[in-house]
């Protein structure tokens, strides 16, 4: 493709894609195909001679297009959101059209001492202690991997260290924690029965006197407690683990406290949301995604560790292809995580945060939080529907009950669920809750007004009644 056919597709693509965000409430915000369909319609093998690009693009609408999901539609309630914005697309576009791959400082000082800057700003922005440094990782999953390897190496120095022995590492979380916990525990080879489910209260949120039994169970019996996981907005129900208490208790038997906040973080933009944070002086490593709730396109995970000379510590390498004249001066953030190549994250997030200002996010957060509590306020006055977890941020965990056995609510909620999203109009996802089938209502994508979450709530009401009647 020479130069002047890539300025033609890429205003023809760029008008697309304007035209996508604005024209995005039309489609059905859940894909319609079915398994298979897709790979029907693709070709079993490539092209030996190059294609134009205008059929490339033809069939990007025709075979893609309709299998996808829209994410981006103002009425996504699903799982949590995973919201883009114009900004962020644009310097996506930048970082794109540069491909820089930047593995160390010297392979682009500027993404280096940008993602070191922009990252102090957010850590200020959520009122973060001061002392943190950040790091860009993909995804909260692999910063909680980090975290749980992290924790494992200070471990076993400090075992190796004062004892010369070898015990097996145990890790606490809540029984709401998400399951990327599990999978980093499997990864970092503490095996997943050393994984310890502390029960929650009816709030969902960890017990911090079972968390301390647990550690003193586990200590008399010649384990050795390494790690606990506090999550701020479990994903279930966005239930908020009593950072304080936990953060006093892992700081009382040494252990590793790392903070999932991957959704809930966002909500610390606002000073009233900041009592989450309490007890922050505590915690090690705290992980939260400007990918969902921040408007920034995926992949984008912000990590903080107190003490980056630990982290450091677990990671880095020194092959000499990779050694330059700067090291001892600058940051190299191989060393801050799994993957050595890394991409441009943070011209994304720097791009956001220019565009929206600190006002303009807390303004989303807001809107959000204050929709959150409109829609919880017509689960509570309906006669056919309850609520199944407070509110604490922006998903409503609710479901349908006329007041029938307690045994059948599960198959009814989860048939008046499909019927719901097979309507196109909106998509919501299910949970358990204490055994309980719950519907949830999460609200967050950055185009989501009022008027979509009423029409939601209509939709809810109108198909409620025609579950009911069958
Ligand atoms: C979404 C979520 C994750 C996983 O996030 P990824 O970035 O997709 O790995 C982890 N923990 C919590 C609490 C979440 O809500």
């Amino acid at each position: 493709m020479d130069k002047e056919e890539f300025r033609r597709f890429g205003y023809e693509f760029v008008d697309w894609v304007a035209d996508y965000m604005s024209e995005v409430a039309d489609y059905p915000v859940m894909s319609q195909v079915k398994p298979g369909d897709t790979r029907e319609r693709l070709p079993s093998g490539p092209p030996i001679k190059g294609e134009p690009m205008e059929k490339i693009f033809e069939d990007f609408k025709k075979i893609i297009l309709p299998g996808i999901t829209h994410w981006q539609h103002p009425s996504w309630f699903a799982y949590f959101p995973a919201n883009n914005s114009p900004p962020s697309i644009l310097a996506e576009l930048l970082t794109a059209g540069m491909g820089a791959q930047c593995m160390i400082w010297q392979t682009s000082p500027a993404a280096a001492e940008l993602e070191e800057v922009v990252l102090e700003w957010l850590r200020d922005m959520l009122g973060l202690p001061e002392g943190m440094a950040g790091v860009i990782q993909d995804t909260a999953s692999t910063a909680t991997l980090c975290a749980l390897l992290t924790a494992r190496e200070k471990a076993t120095d400090f075992e190796a260290n004062l004892k010369g022995l070898k015990k097996r590492l145990i890790v606490y979380a809540s029984e709401e924690t998400h399951s990327s916990v599990e999978k980093g525990v499997k990864i970092a080879g503490y095996g997943k029965e050393s994984l310890r489910y502390i029960p929650t209260d009816d709030s969902f949120a960890m017990i911090p006197s079972r968390l301390e039994e647990a550690i003193v169970r586990d200590r008399d019996e010649g384990l050795s407690p390494a790690c606990v996981i506090a999550t701020l907005g479990t994903t279930s129900s966005t239930a908020i683990d009593p950072l304080d208490a936990i953060g006093k208790i892992s700081s009382k038997y040494g252990l590793w406290l790392h903070v999932d906040a991957a959704y809930a973080g966002t909500a610390a933009l606002l000073p009233e949301k900041r009592a989450m944070l309490e007890g922050a002086e505590h915690i090690d490593s705290f992980v939260f995604n400007p990918h969902k709730w921040m408007l920034t396109n995926f992949d984008c995970s912000a990590y903080f560790v107190r003490d980056p000379g630990t982290l450091i510590r677990t990671f880095e390498i020194h092959p000499e292809y990779l050694k330059t004249g700067v090291d001892a001066q600058v940051k190299n953030f191989r060393d801050w995580g799994i993957q050595l190549g890394r991409r441009f994250r943070a011209l994304k997030l720097w791009f956001v945060i220019r565009s929206y200002g600190v006002e303009g996010l807390q303004g989303m957060v807001s809107k959000h939080l204050r929709l959150a509590q409109t829609f919880k306020g017509w689960v509570e006055n309906h006669e056919n529907f309850e609520l199944l977890a407070p509110v604490n941020l922006s998903v409503v965990c609710f479901r349908l009950n006329h007041g029938g056995p307690e045994e059948d609510l599960d198959d009814l909620n989860q048939r008046f669920l499909e019927s719901l999203n097979r309507t196109g109009k909106v998509f919501l996802t299910q949970t358990m809750l204490k055994g309980r089938y719950a519907i949830r209502m999460a609200i967050g994508q950055g185009t989501t007004e009022e008027r979509h979450v009423k029409d939601a709530w209509d939709l809810i009401v109108e198909k409620a009644k025609e579950a009911l009647k069958t």
